[in-house]
């Protein structure tokens, strides 16, 4: 989720690795460390930013080294979680980005077999598993090490019984070899390297790489890859977001690897039901719990608002959802049966820790979903899981929201299983689940027809957001969006609200955007579409594929795949995202950074 930079070559490595890394510091991340190999290893890891270190490390030589920048996902944020992670006897260095789901079962094997560990992140185990079939070759040690872990990795390896390479592997985490004159480099991120140089390989999943100063292999099950070499002409700035002009549209395009980095490993398919390690130690009282509040601040608010309808509808349980800020100022009326779930993407939130706070005062049980590993939120809250969203760089929140909305619905499986919710529910959320990202990256696919409706509608100054139900809060959640990066004026209301008021307003020049997918309202959106039509308001409506009727109705038309009813949010918000990003774009605004707004709102 994080950086990897190595080098393996003729010159000093340290210096060029840290360059790199430096290069990665715009990602975020909470800890960093390198081992250069001279003879002996030298490894250091540290807690913060690199630019804050003041030790010298031009002692420190050597032609091969590693280097990581870590998102902690596994394990708290400190030195000893830091990589490079070590084996017992410290001749094997590891950096890792990704998680291994089955490092638990992994570790107990290892430490049955006198393996020690250091650490509590799962990447250590990947060292452990590389010593135990070390026998003089690294890259055929760390074959069959691969062979037992499961989940994501990119990884960097190096031994000093191997002590002239790298390996390198990748599964569902971005790495590149960069080619240089009798050097090469291993980074997860082109703008480590492209200073150094623009020659590059991507490795494909399940590919295993050698570096060395003479020359590199790939490999794919035993099978030699022959891969093209190609040249990055993007400059620095490009490179940091994969390509795109603005990370917000980086992190819209992240949106399926969201959801799929959510459930990794958490979903029980035979069972219909959900593990979350994060609320094991409270799954006990949670069974007792029949009142839950939800509370966030902007989009984690709505958030928190589907998830009260899930809940509602597949969990039993009352939910009640409020704002941080609101929230901590009223006197709720709780009772031994309530619990209170926070949520944050930076876990750091002012006004929802205060809340938090503030039920932990009156002895609620409290639980907290949050993307920052380590956070304040994370470590105050009684349970919680992380949506391992990774970092997220533009203020407007994009893909956290879809990581949320992803942990809320597996969170509905987990609480609802404990309760009436059957197997044959559990199966079919859950395997929808599975299937969302997918259909996420559909939507993608048609961006540029969103692009070119807001092209199209980059006149307007005023929009109306209207859906029913689960797509009430998604409604909520485009207006937001458009508003925070386009500064066009949006509001957002459930459909039924309409006629209470909004309707005042509508008119030729107030276009409004109905999410209207094939469920269990889709006829009363309708007849809200038609009220806005009497009023000469021209209506984009976000409607399920196949659905062609509304075509006759809308005046343009944004199709998503069809879903379970509940789960359609995750998709809705996808065209809406996009939408804001587009018009923010036509309207040449300061897309990642819009006026008067802060990513992590750490002020009341
Ligand atoms: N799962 C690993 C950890 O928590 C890797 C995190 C990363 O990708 O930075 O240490």
């Amino acid at each position: 989720m994080c950086g990897i930079v190595g080098y393996v070559g003729s010159k000093d490595a340290l210096p060029i690795v840290l360059a790199g890394l430096k290069r990665l510091e715009y990602r975020g991340y909470d800890s960093y460390g390198f081992c250069v190999l001279n003879g002996k290893p030298f490894l250091f890891k540290q807690i913060g930013k690199i630019s804050e270190n003041s030790d010298n490390f031009d002692h420190v030589k050597g032609n091969v080294a590693i280097s990581h920048t870590r998102w902690a996902t596994t394990g708290e944020v400190t030195k000893e979680n830091a990589h490079p992670h070590s084996d017992c006897k410290e001749e094997i260095f590891v950096v890792h980005n990704g998680i291994v789901e089955n490092y638990k079962e992994l570790k107990n094997n290892l430490i049955g077999e006198g393996h020690v560990f250091k650490s509590e992140t799962d990447t250590e185990v990947i060292a452990h598993l590389i010593e135990k079939y070390f026998s003089g070759n690294l890259e055929e040690a760390v074959k069959k090490a691969l062979k037992e872990i499961r989940g994501t990795y990119g990884l960097a390896v190096i031994s000093t019984g191997d002590p002239e390479k790298i390996v390198v592997a990748r599964m569902s985490s971005p790495l590149i070899i960069g080619v240089g004159v009798d050097e090469f480099l291993v980074a997860s991120d082109p703008s480590a390297i492209i200073t150094h140089t623009r020659q590059i390989i991507n490795l494909d999943d399940g590919e295993i790489a050698v570096l060395k100063k003479a020359g590199f292999s790939i490999f794919k099950e035993e099978k030699e890859s022959q891969k093209q070499i190609e040249t990055i002409d993007w400059d620095i700035e490009q490179a940091e977001k994969g390509g795109y002009d603005h990370f917000m549209l980086k992190e819209i395009m992240e949106e399926p690897n969201t959801i799929e980095d959510a459930i990794r490993g958490r979903l029980i398919l035979e069972d219909g039901n959900v593990k979350l390690g994060g609320l094991f130690q409270v799954e006990e009282k949670l069974r007792g719990i029949n009142n839950l509040l939800l509370i966030g601040c902007g989009t984690a608010h709505y958030a928190c608002a589907v998830g009260e309808y899930m809940l509602e509808d597949y969990a039993s349980i009352a939910g009640e959802t409020d704002i941080g800020s609101e929230f901590r100022y009223r006197k709720p009326i709780v009772n031994k049966n309530t619990a209170a779930i926070f949520v944050s993407q930076s876990g750091e939130t002012a006004d929802t820790l205060a809340a938090m706070r503030e039920m932990k005062e009156k002895g609620i049980l409290t639980l907290g979903i949050t993307n920052v590993v380590g956070s304040s939120q994370a470590r105050e809250t009684d349970a919680g899981v992380y949506t391992r969203s990774g970092p997220e760089i533009a203020v407007a929140s994009t893909k956290a929201f879809i990581g949320q909305l992803a942990t809320l619905a597996m969170l509905t499986v987990y609480l609802g299983r404990q309760r009436e919710m059957s197997v044959v529910t559990g199966k079919r959320i859950v395997s929808e689940l599975v299937n969302l990202p997918n259909l996420a990256r559909e939507i993608l696919g048609h961006r540029e027809e969103i692009k070119n409706i807001a092209e199209k509608y980059k006149k307007y100054r005023d929009f109306w957001f209207i859906g029913r139900k689960y797509n009430y809060p998604v409604a909520l959640e485009g207006a937001l969006k458009l508003k925070e990066v386009s500064y066009v004026h949006a509001e957002g209301t459930a459909g039924g609200e309409l006629k209470h008021g909004p309707l005042a307003l509508i008119d030729e020049n107030c276009p409004t955007i109905a999410i209207c997918p094939s469920d269990s309202v889709y006829e009363k959106m309708i007849a809200n579409i038609e009220e806005v039509k009497a009023r000469k308001g021209k209506v984009i409506a976000l409607a399920t594929e196949g659905n062609e009727e509304i075509k006759n109705i809308a005046d343009d038309v944004i199709y998503i795949p069809k879903t379970l009813e509940m789960l359609t949010p995750l998709l809705s918000a996808i065209p809406l995202h996009l939408f804001a990003y587009y018009m923010a774009a036509v309207l040449g605004r300061n897309i990642d950074k819009p006026k008067n707004l802060a990513k992590s709102v750490t002020v009341e």
